[in-house]
């Protein structure tokens, strides 16, 4: 019932809208004019402004926007002293302001309407020939000095420095309007003149005229006293200083600031958000989001205040043209570490849980917007003010569609701007607290696990659960994503496979893909095409993953067809003649090429009686075996509600996602006598310590010292990880950058159930450089690594997983690796985290555990003799 009551209400308020017109004009000179008459009041208000303000400052100009503004209400040419000025003023009945902000100064004045033509010629006169008079300069200069002074009194004033100073650095100045004491002491007449003349120009700045007046009359008066033979246009000042883009913040930052006589210890964050000039829509809706979070009743609120977490907190965002802002404020009642997990916390749950915000409270916001615009409009002065704000920051035609663009926000959109700008992106956190305060903590505290590294972030919007044939699902909303994927894991790999069917799953899998009954092969590809759609397919010695990925529209009918290939594949003969030819050339190539050559000579000696030593790709013999009725079978053997993984992320809505999958995959049932027992994966145990491959055709030397890894789910794993990234740049800076031995050698890491990894490298000096590895296995396994080392290592690390993670498809992947070999998929965001705690014992430990056996292969046209490892 109250949604219907609040449906009349909009449609009463709305129409009220229509009521002011504006008037809008550019005349000869640049200038743009606006004049919206309002006759409820017989008064009329003049504004001016400019696009000045701290965003066109630079080091030496820092605070003069401010000061002229200071030095706009003075003498000027018609009225040359400060008394005739104040006098003129009152006998005109003026009322007088102005404000500087980062990308807009403006002057205003209300007086009697019946004095609109005086007020005209007085605020030209003021605009056109300011006489800054040093007498006046002076005065005024103690006047803005007096504001530093005030400001400097406030301990919060301190709070916002240090926090827009760690956000932007060098170019915190151009979001720092009140400018540098340094910049208003030094001013002088002549550099006024030289900023006026820059600055003050009609084709940078606007007239707004609001008020009990005639349009057309008005008109006369802005030509007369404003018009091309007053006010001369200038080169744009923009374009004569073009300023980069304001800095985002890479990574997360906190500053403390402890200061005397802070009644209440407080706690800021500022996120980047988006800007007029980048994202106008997200400016949109982060208006929206900010307005649902004002509502009082709504949980964000209650979270805080019932939460007796603080007396007032606040989330809010204000537009610009250029670095939009997100901010965060609360004065505490708890501790500043208590607050900001909850503030985290609530930011995760806005994008996770899609009842945050109700439909109801959607709407009570979009009426509120509605009704704030009728309020502004109610004063001709604050209607002025919202003009000219549009006018700098965005646009007047911004400005006109607001309301009704804000009623069109859905909360989708709003869960897409939460997930884009603000969950797991970086911040800076300020902590504001008294000196006598015990509640004081570091920086490092207060920072602690930054968003942008936090599990709670990242793992928001997955939901993992069971489909009613028992087939388990991982489904992630990704909130804007405009690609979807689709991942169908089939748990096993070789633990199913035999000495006469390994690859036997592969091949199925690949020749699937290629058609189905419902879409045979002419009519699959046709489709795809037709969607964008893209499928891969992989098999390895844990699993097998086939999956498709589709542009959101057509994601319905790609996952359709994966799961007609899936459930009923074609397997025509021609489509199996081809991919025999593609697998025997695979093979030729262990033949011919050293890489490959290396890899199969190292399986065979670690492998040797494992699990493993089937193999997923097969041999040649196996291969040439497989016919459309073995293919058809391991495809169906793979497909039960035991083996099979599905990981869908999209922006859709989990339930949606959910009946989706219920629809297309509810086929998948247990075989009859239950699900086929798989072989138990015991750890390797290699059987040669070194073998050399001869190949003639090898031009340098190939080399690999391979040994066991630690598997996924071991507590040794992380320091595993680590170590290897460690000894991949180790023998990076001695093999390549110190020695010239090789081109590319590395440190290999692999993820499986018995994982192998290896050291790397070809070079036309085997001799010299397994000494090198040799020497730097060594090492790692007496000296402890520097911490920095660690540290540099994972950031690196961090940025290279980051960019495989980017798109729908590699997440999906991610998301069932983990869950298949390391026991859940939140493992893929705790995985910096975990890395982050390792310490240089660790790694050592790792080493020394890892390292004592390895095993070396070496292919190459030189015989090489084991006595080669001796050597150190
Ligand atoms: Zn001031």
């Amino acid at each position: 019932m109250r949604k219907i009551a609040l449906a009349a209400v909009l449609a009463l308020a709305l129409p009220a809208l229509a009521e002011d017109t504006v008037h809008e004009k550019k005349l000869d000179n640049g200038l743009d004019v606006l004049v919206v008459e309002k006759h409820h009041a017989p008064i009329v208000t003049i504004e001016i402004a400019v696009k000045t303000g701290a965003f066109t400052e630079d080091r030496q100009t820092n605070g003069l926007s401010h000061l002229y503004e200071h030095m706009f209400f003075k003498g000027n040419a018609a009225i040359p002293t400060q008394e005739a000025y104040m006098k003129r003023m009152q006998e005109l009945g003026i009322k007088f302001n102005g404000t500087t902000g980062n990308e807009r100064v403006n002057y205003f004045i209300t007086l009697p309407a019946k004095n609109f033509a005086a007020g005209m010629r007085f605020m030209s006169d003021a605009l056109l020939t300011p006489l800054f008079n040093q007498e006046e300069l002076e005065k005024e200069r103690l006047v803005v000095i007096g504001e530093y002074d005030r400001n400097e009194s406030r301990p919060d004033y301190f709070l916002g420095l240090g926090m827009n100073k760690a956000a932007y650095g060098d170019d915190a100045l151009r979001k720092n309007a009140l400018g540098e004491r340094e910049t208003i002491l030094h001013a002088t007449r002549e550099i006024m003149v030289n900023f006026k003349n820059a600055f003050y120009i009609p084709n940078n700045s606007l007239l707004t005229i609001v008020g009990d007046v005639n349009e057309t009359e008005a008109q006369v008066l802005v030509d007369r006293y404003f018009g091309p033979n007053q006010w001369k246009a200038g080169d744009d000042p923009h374009a004569a200083h073009p300023r980069p883009p304001m800095p985002r913040l890479e990574g997360s930052k906190a500053v403390v600031v402890v200061r005397d006589n802070v009644a209440t210890p407080s706690l800021s964050c500022m996120w980047n958000g988006p800007d007029f000039e980048h994202d106008p829509h997200a400016t949109l809706v982060a208006d929206v989001w900010s307005k649902l979070l004002g509502l009082r009743s709504g949980r964000f609120h209650k979270v805080f205040r019932d939460g007796g977490l603080a007396t007032q907190a606040s989330l809010h965002y204000r537009t610009e043209r250029e670095g939009g802002e997100i901010g965060f404020h609360a004065t505490l009642r708890k501790g500043p570490a208590e607050v900001r997990d909850a503030l985290l916390k609530e930011i995760a749950a806005m994008v996770d849980d899609a009842g945050y915000f109700s439909d109801e409270e959607l709407s009570v916001a979009q009426h509120l917007i509605a009704t704030d615009r009728i309020y502004q409009n109610q004063s001709g002065e604050a209607l002025t003010h919202t003009l000219s704000f549009h006018w700098a920051s965005a646009s007047l035609d911004f400005y006109r569609t607001y309301v009704e663009e804000s009623a069109k926000v859905s909360l989708a959109d709003v869960r897409a701007f939460v997930k884009h700008y603000v969950l797991g992106r970086p911040y800076v956190i300020g902590f504001l607290v008294d000196t006598k305060d015990d509640a004081k903590i570091d920086q490092a505290t207060l920072l602690a696990t930054p968003p942008e590294q936090r599990t709670e972030g990242l793992a928001a919007g997955v939901t993992s659960f069971k489909l009613k044939n028992g087939v388990k699902a991982i489904v992630r909303e990704e909130p804007g994503a405009q690609i979807a994927a689709l991942e169908v894991f089939m748990d096993g790999g070789s633990a199913y496979l035999t000495g006469e069917t390994q690859g036997v799953e592969r091949f199925a899998l690949a020749a699937a893909l290629e058609g189905s009954k419902e879409f045979p092969r002419d009519a699959l590809r046709h489709e795809l095409e037709h969607l964008g759609a893209r499928t891969s397919q992989e098999s390895g010695y844990d699993y097998s993953r086939v999956g498709v990925q589709a542009p959101t529209d057509g994601f319905q009918q790609a996952m359709a067809i994966l799961s007609s290939c899936l459930k009923e594949p074609e397997l025509d003969e021609k489509t199996l003649d081809q991919q025999r030819h593609q697998i025997a050339q695979g093979f030729r190539r262990e033949e011919r090429e050293p890489d490959a050559l290396l890899r199969k000579v190292g399986h065979q000696i670690f492998f040797a009686g494992h699990v493993y030593e089937n193999r997923p790709e097969g041999t040649p013999e196996t291969m040439q075996k497989f016919d459309a009725e073995a293919l058809r079978k391991a495809v169906k053997s793979a497909m039960t509600p035991g083996r099979v993984l599905l990981v869908v992320v999209s922006p859709f809505g989990t339930d949606d996602v959910k009946s989706a999958l219920e629809e297309k995959f509810g086929w998948i049932k247990a075989p009859e006598g239950g699900e086929p027992a798989r072989a138990p994966i015991a750890a390797v145990s290699p059987t040669e310590k070194f073998r050399f491959a001869p190949l003639k055709s090898a031009e340098t030397t190939y080399i690999s010292g391979a040994f066991a890894l630690p598997a996924p789910t071991d507590p040794m794993f992380p320091a595993a990880r680590v170590l290897m990234t460690l000894m991949h740049e180790r023998l990076w800076d001695a093999i390549r950058t110190k020695r010239a031995l090789s081109y590319a050698p590395q440190a290999r890491f692999g993820m499986a159930r018995a994982a192998v990894g290896s050291v790397y490298a070809s070079s036309t000096d085997p001799k010299k450089t397994i000494v090198v590895m040799l020497e730097e296995i060594a090492r790692i396994k007496e000296e402890l690594a520097p911490a920095s080392d660690l540290k540099a290592v994972l950031a690196g690390d961090l940025t290279r997983r980051a960019q495989q993670s980017e798109s729908s498809s590699a997440q999906a992947a991610a998301l069932g690796r983990a869950e298949l070999l390391q026991g859940s998929w939140r493992k893929v965001y705790e995985e910096t985290d975990e890395l982050s705690k390792v310490t240089p014992e660790q790694v050592r430990d790792a080493a020394r555990k890892i390292f004592a056996d390895v095993r070396w292969t070496v292919v190459g046209r030189e015989p090489l003799d084991e006595k080669v490892l001796e050597r150190n």
